[in-house]
């Protein structure tokens, strides 16, 4: 394909933040970008040139993102494979319905890794409780999951026995599951790369991220352990993207359990532990995004500092206090005071519990003092 080139507009499918984040790469790189999702609010839609406010599956909408745009890529996982094959067929779409529908679906997803000898925890496909009364005992205590959906720890269950497997799966009304040994984790990393369509891989710096509630609450970069676990997690990640023909940027987690990785999942897009690449890197994770997506060579992905992000979620607006929780705007002057922070606000609408509604990212030369003025910022806020 010839390079697609500024003033070109480009379409993405979703407009949450990463979303946002792609926009706003793309118009920096002298682009134009349509968004279409669902959302009056969407927080891309709001910078986009164009919000197209229709569901993934209304054709008339695709219709008009395909005239209007010479290239179309997505921030999200879920968005219908049918709708990628429909797109594809007037324009070119990045990554492939193929690529995405492996990263929709837990089972097909470990099906993938298993296929391909990536390391992965044991795990079985529940359909129907028999698939469960016939469930190897070494997958308890397991976590039950939905198979497709589910995102920041919902859809899932800690399961200790076949008993509470069983409740667990009537709970999620009988929808396809998959049930996975529960694995002691050390810690967990995460690798973002980029892949263009001549196969040439740029992997950002691996991070080391922890979770808070199920949702991802920091990201550490470079991740602790030893260079040589953080350059397998990146190998890994690299097998996947060419087992995909992955072309874009793409998230891979893994597990770190008695010193071995394991891959958990793998997500079609840019990575929520990838923010910190736009503060901290030379390219960030959304301009490869672009650039994958335009058929430009990648940029140089190193990182120039060390990097702690951390993820503020709508739950800082909820203050406790005696006679019950008020709704009111954190002290942002506490973080403003800190000038080798970066604070990112996503533009959404209002504050809920468990939303993720900014993050920002300490930028340090000095790995340990990142650490230090980050923890020292989120508990000046929290
Ligand atoms: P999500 O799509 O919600 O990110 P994940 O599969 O990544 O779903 O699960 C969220 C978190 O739950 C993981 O980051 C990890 O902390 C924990 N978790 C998930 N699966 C397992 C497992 N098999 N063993 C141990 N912990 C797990
Ligand atoms: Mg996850």
């Amino acid at each position: 394909m010839s390079a697609i080139l500024p003033p070109a507009t480009l379409g993405m499918l979703g407009g949450g933040q990463l979303g946002r984040f792609f926009v706003s790469a793309a118009h920096e790189m002298g682009y134009q970008v349509w968004v279409l999702d669902p959302d009056p609010h969407s927080p891309a839609g709001r910078i986009a040139e164009r919000h197209l406010q229709a569901a993934y599956d209304d054709y008339a909408a695709l219709d008009e993102l395909a005239q209007g745009c010479a290239a179309i890529t997505t921030e999200f996982e879920n968005v219908p494979a049918d709708t990628l094959d429909y797109l594809a067929k007037f324009v070119t779409v990045r990554p492939s319905a193929a690529a995405v529908s492996v990263c929709q679906n837990r089972i097909a997803e470990k099906t993938f890794l298993r296929d391909h000898g990536l390391p992965h925890g044991a795990f079985a496909p529940v359909h129907a409780e028999d698939d469960i009364r016939n469930a190897n005992a070494g997958l308890f205590p397991g976590i039950l999951k939905v198979a497709r959906f589910g995102y920041d720890g919902k859809g899932q269950a800690v399961v200790n026995d076949r008993d509470e497997a069983l409740a667990a799966f009537r709970a999620f009304k009988g929808e396809t599951c998959i049930l996975e040994q529960k694995l002691n984790l050390d810690y967990e990393v995460s690798v973002v790369l980029a892949r263009d369509e001549n196969g040439v891989v740029k992997c950002f710096p691996t991070a080391e991220n922890s979770h808070r509630k199920g949702i991802l609450d920091v990201s550490i970069v470079p991740a602790r352990g030893s260079a040589c676990l953080r350059d397998s997690a990146a190998e890994y990640a690299e097998r996947i993207a060419e087992k995909l023909g992955y072309i874009g940027t793409l998230g891979v987690e893994f597990f770190v359990s008695r010193g071995q990785l394991y891959v958990n999942e793998m997500a079609p897009r840019p990575h929520n532990s990838g923010h910190y690449t736009v503060d901290t890197c030379i390219t960030s994770q959304y301009e490869q995004q672009v650039r994958a997506l335009c058929g430009l060579p990648l940029g140089d992905a190193r990182a120039h500092s060390a990097a702690v992000m951390v993820n503020i979620l709508g739950d800082l607006w909820f203050e406790k206090t005696d006679s019950g929780e008020h709704y009111r705007e954190p002290d942002w002057a506490k973080l403003a005071v800190v000038p080798n922070l970066k604070l990112h606000f996503y533009g959404k609408h209002h504050a809920r519990h468990g939303r993720k509604m900014a993050h920002f990212t300490v930028v340090d030369s000095d790995f340990d003092r990142a650490v230090k003025i980050a923890m020292e910022a989120r508990a000046a806020i929290g």
